[in-house]
């Protein structure tokens, strides 16, 4: 298939990549593998390593190599500057992408890099992109939790460049709220993961003597948490960052982080195995739906993970708990008491010997099922 893009001079940019037609989401626009590899360590490259791993290139990757932008930070070689402007960093490598390279930074991306195991990246469009418009990425993850300020030194620091985008570009007040929820979503996201949250403050201090160590410290300082989060703390916590990343226009991970929101609040009230707290049922289904219309917007009705996403849906729902939500829902549950507003939880129950058991149901008031569990409670406690 011809690929939807061209480069081309993007203003006040060099090149850029723009839409030669319209790119639904989910589409891939395209597709890279690393020219240049070097294993990933905790030091700085030196010339040396970059320069031998550049001479095992055939010709024709050198030239693709030396023909990328070189950016503006203060390394002798013309080979160490273009490495520094454009590598890519995973868990095992650093690779520089020939084409990949040529895409600018916008800190509301329209694209995102889906990379494999082998380092094949392929860039697929997470909004909808119009015929002509540049296509975006982000040049690094952390940059969806900090503020303006602290974005502008860091790409001014290592890309020599002063951020315009949507998310830069805002008015004073609305910029206030966006680096508040670009701050909250740092803290978020790092807790999430079992991380204190990275440790931006030593951006205001950067200057391009300071840029090239900071880029290690803040790579590297990651705290695990002293506390792993609690249940309700992990439901909490996914549910926030799937707003705040929802307000600040930051698509590609509001999928999981709605999917995981709806996943902790199953598991904590699975921990009752026989009590159905019907608002959880609700919050769940509202935000397993919310996770699937994310992946259907992003990815596509046809893609994996929308598809993956609704099996898991419907997989939950062959569980006891949200077979009794759906009967509630439908009208179905024949506890009068429930009908009577003692309609919070049901608790479920089996009557008669094992080989003929019946499933029973019987309505619980809020007041009924709090006093139930904290009697639970007491008794773990006691034990
Ligand atoms: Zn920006």
């Amino acid at each position: 298939m011809a690929e939807p893009y061209k480069i081309t001079q993007s203003e006040g940019k060099g090149s850029g990549v723009f839409a030669i037609s319209t790119i639904p989401p989910g589409t891939t626009i395209m597709c890279d593998t690393p020219v240049l590899k070097l294993p990933r360590k905790l030091a700085q490259y030196t010339d040396e390593e970059v320069f031998r791993a550049f001479k095992e290139l055939d010709e024709d990757s050198q030239a693709r190599v030396m023909e990328l932008h070189e950016g503006h930070r203060a390394f002798k070689t013309k080979l160490m500057r273009i490495f520094k402007a454009n590598n890519f960093g995973y868990e095992r490598f650093c690779v520089v992408y020939p084409k990949v390279s040529r895409i600018n930074h916008s800190c509301v991306p329209n694209a995102a890099m889906n990379t494999r195991e082998n380092l094949t990246t392929e860039i697929v469009a997470t909004q909808p992109i119009r015929k002509g418009e540049e296509v975006y990425i982000t040049y690094n993850g952390l940059f969806e939790g900090m503020t303006a300020g602290r974005r502008y030194r860091t790409l001014r620091a290592y890309y020599g460049f002063e951020c315009r985008c949507p998310a830069c570009a805002l008015p004073p007040n609305d910029l206030i709220l966006s680096d508040a929820r670009r701050q909250l979503i740092s803290v978020l996201d790092a807790k999430i993961r079992g991380f204190e949250p990275p440790n931006f403050h030593l951006i205001d201090h950067l200057t391009p003597t300071t840029a090239e160590q900071l880029a290690m410290q803040i790579r590297y300082d990651r705290m695990p948490l002293e506390t792993p989060l609690t249940l309700p703390e992990r439901a909490a916590y996914n549910l926030m960052l799937a707003k705040l990343l929802q307000a600040e226009h930051l698509t590609t991970s509001v999928v999981d982080a709605y999917r995981n929101a709806a996943y902790h609040l199953a598991e904590q009230m699975l921990q009752h195995e026989d009590i159905v707290i019907v608002a959880c049922c609700q919050n769940v289904q509202a935000w397993m739906t919310k996770a699937i219309e994310a992946a259907t917007s992003i990815n596509g009705v046809e893609s994996a993970r929308a598809k993956s996403l609704g099996d898991e849906w419907r997989e939950w729902q062959t569980v006891d708990h949200f077979k009794v939500y759906n009967m509630s829902r439908q009208g179905n549950l024949t506890d009068p008491g429930f009908l009577d507003g003692r309609d919070f939880a049901v608790r479920i129950g089996m009557f008669g010997p094992a080989h003929c058991s019946v499933l029973t149901m019987t309505a619980l008031s809020r007041r009924e099922c709090r006093a139930l569990m904290q009697e639970r409670l007491q008794k773990t406690s006691s034990l």
